[in-house]
């Protein structure tokens, strides 16, 4: 049985609920609206901040610099 998230468009509760029948109304639990988003995809989304560039340089491998080549 497939269970969906919600995040209530009134006061941003997540919650979970138990979906048979995908027209079935939903409710917030914690102030009865019925306006909820559903959350599709259950990534954590939260730190959205994942820039897609590499590892910043720390400990570079690889290149001079790098500390194995006392280059300084
Ligand atoms: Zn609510």
């Amino acid at each position: 049985m497939p269970i969906y998230e919600y995040v209530c468009d009134e006061c941003k509760t997540q919650f979970e609920k138990i979906v048979i029948n995908k027209q079935q109304e939903i409710a917030c639990p914690k102030c009865a609206s019925k306006k909820a988003t559903i959350q599709l995809s259950v990534f954590a989304t939260a730190n959205g901040a994942a820039s897609g560039g590499p590892s910043s340089s720390s400990s570079g491998g690889g290149g001079c610099c790098g500390g194995g080549c006392g280059c300084h």
